[in-house]
């Protein structure tokens, strides 16, 4: 297995982000554009300000899962984020908070792309529910992380879903490891004439 990359051991917004503008946000819905528009604005100067993403607090279990996934033969592990187009603080904050949490030789495993389909590797476990870019084909399998703004949604086949930290992603690494495996056996049978 070349690389296994992840966004979601790190940075959990949601708890951020819901609770105080909830309540705002449906009131104003309403109202339609415009109100939305201060709001969106609200809500960035929030995540644009400094400290805030250096104050997130991981996921529960996602540390453990990195130092585990790390460790493991045949395996790399690499952070994949996309920073802020407003980047003064995210991106120097996000290095902080890997090494804060992961210590200083994750910080070389950081890969911060506004675009994730052109980078190579067998997984991608994030919890964006479709992640688009300039390769129309990526070379991950796209593991949806669940959280609050995905848990509704149906995956279609073969789509696959991690629940949490708890779930079994070690199942899920395993899986394509063997999937892997196979393909590179077939190709160098129907190589090899048989
Ligand atoms: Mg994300």
């Amino acid at each position: 297995m070349k690389q296994t990359v992840t966004d979601k051991p790190v940075f959990s917004r949601r708890h951020r982000l819901s609770s105080p503008f909830q309540k705002s946000l449906s009131s104003r819905l309403s109202f339609k554009s415009k109100p939305v528009t201060l709001f969106q604005a609200k809500v960035a100067s929030v995540y644009e300000s400094p400290g805030f993403f250096l104050g997130l607090e991981p996921i529960p279990g996602a540390i453990e899962a990195m130092q585990e996934m790390i460790h493991m033969q045949n395996t790399e592990v690499f952070i994949c984020t996309s920073p802020l187009t407003k980047y003064e603080h995210c991106i120097l904050e996000k290095y902080s908070w890997v090494e804060k949490y992961l210590g200083p030789k994750f910080v070389e495993r950081l890969i911060l792309t506004r675009d994730k389909t052109v980078v190579s590797a067998d997984l991608l476990v994030d919890d964006k529910d479709t992640i688009k870019g300039a390769e129309p084909k990526p070379s991950w399998e796209h593991i949806l992380f669940t959280c609050c703004h995905n848990k509704h949604l149906e995956l279609q086949t073969p789509r696959r879903r991690l629940q949490s930290w708890a779930d079994d992603w070690r199942g899920i690494v395993e899986s394509k490891r063997r999937s892997n495996v196979e393909k590179e056996c077939y190709a160098s049978l129907t190589a090899n004439g048989n």
